[in-house]
């Protein structure tokens, strides 16, 4: 576990000027890592995010390699040395300003990349508000299935489609079945959907066979970004019974560009309880640690722009705000413990999805499933449009943040990724 420390202090000030605003998602006390390359060169470097600028770590002579998930490999205390000694670099009054500044780039002028090489990928469901409002589209009578209190549910997903954020990506088709109809036909999909998440990259790996336990488990987190797992209701609702999601969702997902560290995240972290009437989690998945500060505080933020806002150079609605803690029945460490009970091991680079976030109230929901009562009711847009599920050309960005009185706002960045119209729409099958 990470604790509050000098490079968590509010009153810490950098020589970026534009980390110290009051809005800065990267201010001083974040320092969040990414790959990002320069328009002249092809090969991916990695840097931290200060203000609206990037410092390269291996101009700044504090690695020798560009290799992330060689860095994210490090032992927590030596990620804990690294990021003091960035936090020094970049303070007010450093002795190093000279160093550093010379390694700095703006990010307007890089290209962002996917934070790392992306091993294995797996989508957990730790939404419980969310589980129980699509449950209830399904099974009015018993939305929650009787293990989803006890069994952190996950399946696994594929890295191979996980798009950094920026990028496009093109309407799925597949099976679709009507309601009343006797067969299936090949289409494209009419209820494509976001899920509102966050992505946890894991660092150090553990050999197979051997479980990594609940107290361990933060050791083996590098960090959290925002992550949208774009969603083919449709499709999905055909192809899931019996073994779950498949081709509804491995057709595009969408992480954002820095990964906020475990130890920049110590500020915010919160209690992690159940409410009395619920079962208390089995040994493996409890911890005095988990409970105490096992949650993380994050704010979390739903945008929409049509392309009739666009063109009028409305910057678009936010359709929801949800939050981590009050959202997820399971905790990040509880996550690790459960998916390597069974001895499966993890690789560094791999990316659990912590499950769509719904917080309790209906405006809070994560997807727009939920948002429109399974597409039946309209979600209104301040322009006057209307939507039920994506159209070509609607553009999603996911935010989020912490603030927490007596520290320093930290923010995730964008998470925003555009629906591209199908590319097998003319064809016939
Ligand atoms: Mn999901």
């Amino acid at each position: 576990m990470n604790h509050v420390n000098g490079t968590h202090a509010p009153s810490l000030e950098s020589w970026v000027e534009s980390a110290n605003l009051a809005d800065a998602d990267f201010p001083i006390q974040n320092l969040p890592f990414g790959r990002f390359r320069r328009p002249e060169d092809s090969g991916w470097c990695i840097g931290v995010a200060i203000g609206d600028q990037v410092l390269d770590l291996r101009k700044a002579e504090l690695i020798d390699s560009t290799d992330m998930n060689r860095l994210m490999r490090l032992t927590s205390p030596t990620r804990r040395l690294m990021r003091e000694a960035i936090s020094h670099g970049l303070r007010k009054d450093s002795e190093q300003r000279a160093k550093f500044e010379a390694a700095l780039v703006p990010q307007m002028d890089v290209e962002l990349g996917l934070p790392c090489e992306i091993r294995d990928y797996t989508d957990f469901y730790v939404g419980i508000h969310h589980a129980t409002a699509v449950g209830k589209l399904f099974r009015p009578d018993a939305p929650l299935l009787p293990n989803y209190k006890y069994v952190p549910i996950g399946y696994h997903g594929r890295a191979s489609t996980i798009n950094v954020s920026g990028h496009g990506f093109h309407r799925p088709m597949g099976q679709l079945m009507s309601p009343g109809a006797s067969h299936p036909v090949m289409k494209v999909s009419e209820r494509l959907d976001i899920e509102l998440e966050l992505g946890i990259f894991i660092s150090r790996p553990n050999a197979q066979g051997l479980p990594i336990a609940i107290e361990a488990a933060e050791e083996h987190v590098f960090g959290m970004a925002l992550f949208n797992d774009w969603s083919a209701r449709d499709i999905q609702a055909w192809e899931y019974q019996p073994l779950g999601p498949f081709l509804s969702k491995n057709f595009a997902s969408t992480v954002s560009p820095w990964v906020v560290t475990m130890e920049a995240l110590a500020p915010f972290r919160t209690a992690f309880t159940r409410p009395d009437s619920d079962p208390q989690p089995l040994p493996y998945l409890d911890s005095p640690a988990n409970r105490e500060h096992g949650a993380i505080d994050v704010e979390l933020e739903v945008w929409l722009q049509t392309p009739a806002m666009r063109e009028a150079g409305n910057p678009g609605d936010c359709i929801s705000r949800s939050n981590f803690a009050q959202a997820a029945y399971w905790t990040v460490a509880q996550l690790v413990a459960h998916h390597t009970v069974n001895g499966c091991s993890l690789s560094c680079g791999d990316l659990f999805g912590s499950g769509t976030l719904s917080g309790p109230k209906p405006e809070q929901a994560g997807s727009l499933l939920e948002l429109t009562q399974g597409g039946k009711q309209q979600l209104q847009l301040s322009n006057g449009e209307q939507r039920t599920f994506l159209l070509d050309g609607d553009t999603v960005t996911l935010r989020g943040f912490c603030q927490r009185e007596g520290f320093r706002r930290i923010g995730f960045g964008e998470c925003q990724g555009t629906v591209l119209p199908s590319t097998n729409g003319s064809k016939h099958f």
